[in-house]
């Protein structure tokens, strides 16, 4: 089997109201990330929000560019021979990780996840899963990631509502406490002087002081209200990969390159 190079589609997924298709894949996206999505599409996130989180989620634009319907979550499994494939995708791959939750959140489908990086042990490699906790973890299965050493990075950001907030963090104290490398991955902006706009700055400045943390910056489109209203300042930022080249810049230190060179490697390194 071949690692498929940006994107998975595969058969007639090019044609309009489809689904993802449940046959696990592990790809290499443009940014550098081996992609092994144990769920692909986000039911929670779409039913909370309008074209996804903040009404900007990549993810999402992007399904729908292909036509697939990115509102039904699709869990992506396999035979023991195909999983035996995808082993020695992720273990030949350059990178020390790879990364569950880029096209769709795990969390619809914890079971599957775990048995996945289950099945991807004796890789050696450390699995990254990226989540908002739309469901949450039972003890024994934190218990499971733990015994995995998965690190998980919790997406929250500023422009969550306040319960949104309370319900991660308590998420990520959940897991630190049980020893589980937890990163608090903040969707940043840079505000403007409304008074929303400096309740969202204040809620993410909070989130920042949570360490360990990844500054993650929001790409927005022009039409963006909170940016035709100036309480969202963005800038074009041509070399930017993946999404968006309109980035709201909280911390103009923050990298924005391809994975070869972050210093982060998505908490790996934090
Ligand atoms: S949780 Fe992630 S995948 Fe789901 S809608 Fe939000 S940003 Fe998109």
């Amino acid at each position: 089997m071949n690692i498929l190079k940006s994107g998975q589609y595969t058969f007639n997924e090019t044609s309009t109201n489809h689904q993802y298709h449940s046959l696990l894949t592990a790809s290499e996206n443009r940014k550098g990330v081996l992609d092994v999505d144990t769920v692909k599409g986000c039911t929670l996130g779409l039913q909370n929000h309008i074209n996804g989180c903040y009404g900007e989620c990549y993810a999402y634009k992007n399904a729908r560019r292909y036509g697939i319907d990115f509102s039904k979550s699709v869990s992506r499994k396999g035979s023991l021979r195909h999983l035996g494939e995808i082993f020695y995708i992720v273990k030949n791959h350059y990178a020390k990780w790879y990364r569950i939750g880029t096209a769709g959140d795990p969390c619809h489908d914890w079971e599957n996840t775990i048995s996945v990086i289950e099945s991807l042990k004796y890789t050696n490699k450390t699995p990254v899963i990226i989540t908002k906790h739309w469901i949450s973890l039972t003890d024994t299965q934190i218990q499971r990631l733990k015994n995995l050493k998965a690190i998980i990075n919790t997406s929250t950001s500023g422009l969550d509502t306040n319960s949104e907030i309370e319900y991660r963090v308590n998420q990520i104290k959940r897991l630190r406490e049980s020893e589980i490398k937890c990163i608090c991955r903040v969707v940043t902006c840079k505000f403007g002087n409304s008074a929303w706009a400096k309740d969202c700055n204040e809620k993410q400045d909070y989130l920042l002081s949570l360490k360990p943390t990844i500054d993650n910056p929001l790409r927005l489109s022009k039409k963006n209200q909170h940016f035709t209203n100036g309480d969202i300042l963005a800038i074009i930022n041509k070399d930017a990969i993946g999404g968006e080249k309109l980035i709201s810049l909280n911390n103009s230190q923050t990298y924005l390159g391809t994975c070869y060179k972050c210093p982060d490697q998505c908490g790996i390194n934090l």
